[in-house]
């Protein structure tokens, strides 16, 4: 049994605001949103970040884009919305078990700022 936070909240060990669930992925809200709406997906397959996945992950990822989409204009996010993997300590990533952030709701400022 995984250590990890979140494989423990995909088995219910640990609680979330649970937005989806399936036998493959779940999704809940991020617990420190950054705009109205901001929940992540996660594959029940404990993968640290996007640099372990390969070819043999790649019908899972592709549905959690599709479901990300789904989910997103659920939560009312018919306008649009950001979808964000950090991947490893280079890319700012916190928690290791692979997620997709997808936020929206509010006024969601350029991803990267230029000088
Ligand atoms: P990242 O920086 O991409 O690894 O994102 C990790 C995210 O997990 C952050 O946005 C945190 O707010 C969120 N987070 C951490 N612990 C929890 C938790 N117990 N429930 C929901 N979200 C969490
Ligand atoms: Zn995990």
């Amino acid at each position: 049994m995984s250590d990890c936070l979140f494989c423990k909240i995909a088995r219910g060990e640990i609680p979330s605001r649970k937005v989806y669930e399936d036998d493959e992925v779940f999704a809940f809200h991020d617990i420190n949103p950054v705009a109205p709406v901001h929940f992540m997906l996660i594959p029940k397959l404990h993968l640290d970040s996007l640099a372990q996945a390969d070819e043999a992950h790649s019908a899972l990822l592709g549905k959690m884009l599709v479901l990300a989409s789904r989910l997103a204009c659920e939560q009312g996010l018919e306008n649009g919305f950001r979808t964000v993997i950090n991947t490893g300590k280079g890319g700012g990533q916190e928690v290791f078990h692979l997620h997709i952030h997808v936020i929206g709701g509010g006024n969601i400022p350029p991803m990267v700022k230029r000088s």
